[in-house]
């Protein structure tokens, strides 16, 4: 993870005046030209594919196999200190992306503090309505009744400036209970319903957090357009990924993916697994795997990613361009490099913040991004074995590395236990006892 940031930092850099090389380099060459014309011409000559597309079942348009997730826009820094979306960024993120066939924007409500539909929609303004789809997603936990379902549904297309949702999702459903107090009880259904025969909604599904017995209490409830799901070959197993994907396919729902790259996990792995990838194909990266992974699926509509630097819109786009799904060869790699990957037992975090905040200031999701690196680098000492010279040079990396990574403030000890965050996570992680767990070891290696 922490390389990658690396990576995207000097790649923000050479982007920002230096100059990308290959594709990248028609963007860098033309930057204060119209990027539309350049690009069009480069794949109307054949000499890039756009990003390749897939039927909808619903309405029949191609929807770009790549979509692009808005939920981790570039930022930046206010003169009065405020952090808020760098809309000039964003609009060259996006513009790439659209240029090159990404015709796919996900947004939701809560997203970036709520700035993140204003954005998009002032971003996409620019394009002609039909040349894309928008996605957004009400917020499931604010639906105090009818009224108020209304009223942020007009809200949320005031704000993106669009007389519709080409898909519009309920955001987040993590339970029976979820949809019943919010949507069932409410008529706030219903009425997405009418707003989905007058033309306001496309569209209409879900995007879901759960388990087996709520998802099929979910589809018995309403004729879904689409599903969104959790979806990449780690969690195929681990949290029953399969099952979704299979009765979504049994009822002919075309699924939406979320997580291709498990929070970023997949896009890093451990040195055995990369190094299984590497060999079966030097060229794809293992974030590119991942994605070709998912896309193999037949009844995957679309993938999301939330791409904040140009290097990921880039190696992304171009993991989509002409998409081949894997060969029977490859998909034998990726069941290798899965079991090399579990051999370390990561914890299974998103980074998603479900969890946060925390009363006592822990910040999760950043204590469990540090400890995965850092363990996925095999930089992690065996604190229960004999101790060694190899020991300490792993102990001396990982306690510089968790305490540049995490704030002292924000670290495992802090947790008192008192489990708020355990019924937050849609991962179902034991917070409380992988924080333990971690802080065990840090504390035994303090010692050392
Ligand atoms: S269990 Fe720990 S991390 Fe979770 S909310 Fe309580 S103190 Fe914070
Ligand atoms: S809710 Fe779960 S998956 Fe999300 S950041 Fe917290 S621990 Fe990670």
């Amino acid at each position: 993870m922490e390389d990658n940031k690396k990576i995207s930092r000097r790649n923000a850099l050479k982007y920002m005046g230096l100059g990308i090389l290959g594709v990248a380099g028609i963007y860098s060459a033309i930057r204060f030209t119209p990027l539309n014309d350049k690009i069009k011409d480069a794949i109307k000559k054949g000499k890039i594919k756009p990003v390749s597309t897939r039927k909808d079942r619903v309405l029949g348009s191609e929807v770009s196999m790549l979509a692009f997730g808005c939920m981790r826009l570039p930022m930046m820094k206010t003169a009065e200190g405020t952090t808020v979306i760098n809309r000039e960024l964003s609009a060259q993120l996006i513009q790439y992306a659209y240029d090159n066939g990404v015709n796919y924007f996900d947004t939701a409500y809560n997203y970036l503090n709520g700035e993140s539909e204003l954005v998009v929609g002032e971003i996409l303004k620019a394009f002609p309505r039909e040349s894309f789809h928008l996605a957004t997603k009400m917020p499931t936990w604010l639906i105090t009744g009818l009224d108020k379902g209304k009223e942020l549904f007009q809200e949320q297309l005031d704000k993106c400036q669009v007389e519709y949702f080409d898909f519009y999702l309920l955001h987040a459903l993590g339970s029976i209970e979820d949809y019943d107090k919010a949507y069932k009880n409410t008529g706030v259904i219903e009425y997405l319903k009418e707003e989905k025969a007058k033309g306001r909604i496309k569209r209409l599904g879900f995007s879901f957090h759960s388990n087996a017995q709520t998802m099929d209490y979910l589809l018995q409830q309403y004729d879904w357009d689409f599903v969104m799901i959790q979806l990449n070959y780690l969690d195929w197993e681990a949290q029953n990924a399969k099952y979704m994907y299979g009765q979504l396919e049994k009822r002919n729902i075309q699924c939406l993916v979320m997580e291709p790259l498990r929070g970023g996990a997949l896009a890093t792995l451990n040195p055995e697994a990369v190094s299984i990838l590497k060999e079966a194909n030097p060229d794809l990266t293992p974030a590119g795997w991942a994605f070709r992974w998912v896309g193999s699926l037949p009844n995957v509509l679309t993938i999301l990613s939330g791409m904040n630097v140009m290097s990921h819109v880039e190696e992304n786009i171009n993991t989509f361009r002409n998409f081949k799904p894997l060969t029977s060869s490859e998909q034998e790699a990726v069941s290798k490099a899965l079991a090399a990957y579990k051999k370390i037992s990561p914890v299974p975090c998103t980074g998603c913040a479900y969890c946060m905040p925390c009363n006592f200031g822990v910040d999760i999701p950043a204590v469990f991004a540090a400890y995965n690196e850092l363990i996925a680098e095999g930089n992690v000492p065996d604190v229960k074995s004999a101790w060694t010279e190899e020991s300490s040079r792993k102990k001396d990396i990982f306690l510089t590395r968790y305490n540049q990574s995490v704030s002292e403030p924000a670290q495992a000890h802090h947790c008192t236990q008192c489990g708020k965050c355990k019924t937050m996570c849609p991962q179902e992680i034991d917070i409380p006892a992988e924080l333990a767990r971690i802080n065990e070891m840090v504390q035994e290696m303090s010692w050392r």
